[in-house]
């Protein structure tokens, strides 16, 4: 058997910092490698939770860097690519960061060693996260009952694989439904995801052994393996149950995510609105909402200075406007109307937890999970 690598990205977010502790915690045989990819440009809190993590696992996280800081002169890793882009900001729709910063030094780390990844997306999400283009390199989702990624799924539950499936199906104790389905080809009235969420429904720990199986056929690095006790998992871990991991494992949640109180006047009336940052990732980061960046610009000021210094050579972080015109007193004061009257509509306040999930939805898997 070949040597297979597992690791865990640590980005800063509550998602990945609970999945290294459950992982830890419940998995303590798989020799997990922490890593995570510094782009010179997160917030203080960010460093505090990899150090509390860091105590928690009892394991150095390591720290990736996109560049040798020690030939550059500004010792920034995304200050030394913005230069190389001409001043270019990045943008959601031109990502060079997520490139340069994230995913091509995770791809040098791991070079061509098999490699399973563990990726904290949640059972309540429905995205698959960053797949790496590397063939050896095979994401896993713990948090999920469906720990498989979609080419994986794809890959059993095809029309041409169906006898191989039901081959391997052999070799276990099963129902006649588990069989019956199992033996159902796909089509555009039951396509891949209902037959998988069937398979689900009646036995995951079954469908996850026939994947093992099947695997083993292939050159995926969870095939290479003589025992994944990931296929024993049937967990589907929600919001709640990430705060709760964290909370009860007293590393607590990332400071950022943490409520303030803002006061904003609505028709004569002082009303009391909460807003924090709903992301890891780069202080500047261009997916954060306007509520978020009003956060900045009054709980952290100097980051919003800094910010705004990056707008000085004609490029904005924001299609619609630039920093200096947000931070007008006025604009703060409509953007906090705007938030307090979306947070609390039809006389129901969205909870804390809540506006997180809702500013989350957007961004990009190795920044924010
Ligand atoms: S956090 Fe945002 S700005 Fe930073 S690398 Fe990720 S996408 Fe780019």
């Amino acid at each position: 058997m070949s040597e297979v690598k597992h690791i865990l990205g640590i980005s800063g977010g509550k998602d990945s910092a609970a999945l290294s502790i459950y992982l830890n915690e419940k998995h303590p045989e798989l020799d997990v490698e922490y890593y995570t990819s510094d782009t010179g440009r997160e917030l203080d809190e960010t460093y505090a939770l990899i150090d509390r993590l860091e105590s928690k696992l009892g394991k150095k996280i390591f720290k990736l860097d996109a560049v040798d800081l020690t030939n550059i002169a500004d010792q920034n890793a995304f200050d030394h690519f913005l230069s190389m882009y001409g001043g270019y900001l990045p943008s959601s729709t031109s990502r060079w960061c997520t490139k340069k910063l994230k995913l091509d030094p995770f791809e040098s780390y791991i070079g061509d060693t098999p490699t399973i990844s563990y990726v904290g997306i949640r059972g309540d999400e429905d995205r698959d996260g960053y797949i790496s283009k590397k063939q050896s390199v095979q994401s896993i989702f713990p948090f999920r009952r469906n720990i498989w990624s979609e080419d994986v799924n794809k890959l059993v539950l095809s029309n041409k694989n169906k006898d191989s499936f039901l081959s391997k199906l052999d070799k276990f104790e099963t129902t006649s439904q588990f069989q019956l389905l199992s033996s159902q080809e796909i089509n555009p009235n039951f396509n891949l995801k209902q037959k998988l969420n069937a398979l689900l429904d009646i036995d995951v720990v079954l469908y996850n052994k026939i994947v093992f199986e099947m695997l083993k056929e292939t050159d995926y690095p969870v095939g290479k393996l003589e025992y994944f006790p990931l296929v024993n998992n049937s967990d589907n871990l929600v919001r709640d149950d990430i705060f709760e991991i964290l909370e009860k494992s007293g590393v607590g949640i990332p400071e950022y995510y943490k409520p303030l109180t803002y006061e904003v006047e609505i028709e004569g009336e002082i009303k009391k609105g909460t807003y924090s940052r709903s992301r890891s990732g780069c202080f500047f980061c261009f997916y954060q909402q306007k509520i978020e960046w009003v956060w900045l610009y009054e709980t952290h000021n100097d980051l919003f200075l800094k910010a705004m210094e990056y707008e000085k050579a004609g490029y904005s972080w924001m299609d619609s406007e630039t920093l200096s015109e947000l931070a007008l007193p006025q604009r703060i004061a409509n953007i906090k109307k705007e938030h307090y009257l979306r947070m609390n509509r039809n006389n129901h306040a969205r909870n804390w937890q809540d506006q997180i999930m809702d500013a989350e939805g957007e961004g990009c898997a190795s920044c924010f999970i």
